[in-house]
């Protein structure tokens, strides 16, 4: 069975834990270099991505997680995971940096103060798709590799980069499984 790591810096883990469990996955917490490389995907959630780059520059796992990232290893970002993900950033703190490994810019808190969270239906791979958005981010522009799954009204909302998936929504908070069954099936090497 695929093991999957949901990176314990700081966000929402135990919710994507619980998501991967329900997906066909066993997933744990990781935070350590040895426990990152020793499982096969690994899941950035969402929270904070000025905090999950202090914090990964403290523990040194900056550039070993963007070595680990573009060496292959299958990632699934959501919200602020998206904007790790992100080779580049809008919108970000001074000298706020990235892991990278998907061709986009990602603007972050892209939808407003004023709306800081909200939610609604937007198409993810061409199906409706109940999603939670908390001072999300968007997807300024997408490179040529990276396939847009998902959109709302207009706005890159879901993308997929061969073996990383990124979305400024939360799916961790809703019972709908399908990204996170889709994640496992990209670790398996199925889809
Ligand atoms: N605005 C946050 C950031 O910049 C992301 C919010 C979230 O992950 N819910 O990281």
């Amino acid at each position: 069975m695929a093991v999957i790591g949901v990176l314990a810096l700081q966000g929402d883990v135990r919710e994507h834990v619980r998501a991967l469990e329900e997906s066909g996955a066993t997933a744990k917490p990781v935070r350590r270099l040895a426990e990152i490389e020793s499982v096969d995907g690994l899941v950035i959630p969402g929270g904070e991505s000025t905090t999950l780059w202090k914090l990964a520059t403290a523990f040194d796992l900056l550039d070993p997680l963007r070595k680990i990232i573009a060496d292959g290893m299958p990632a699934f970002g959501s919200c602020a995971g998206l904007i790790m993900l992100a080779d580049r950033l809008r919108d970000g703190v001074a000298g706020q940096q990235t892991f990278g490994g998907i061709d986009m810019t990602a603007r972050r808190n892209a939808f407003g103060r004023q709306v800081d969270s909200f939610e609604r239906d937007v198409q993810v791979d061409g199906a409706p798709f109940h999603a939670v958005f908390i001072r999300a981010p968007w997807v300024e522009r997408a490179g040529a590799e990276v396939t847009v799954l998902g959109e709302d009204n207009g706005r890159i909302i879901a993308v997929r980069q061969g073996p990383l998936l990124a979305t400024a929504f939360h799916p961790e908070l809703t019972p709908d499984r399908r990204i996170h069954e889709l994640f496992v099936k990209m670790v398996k090497g199925t889809s």
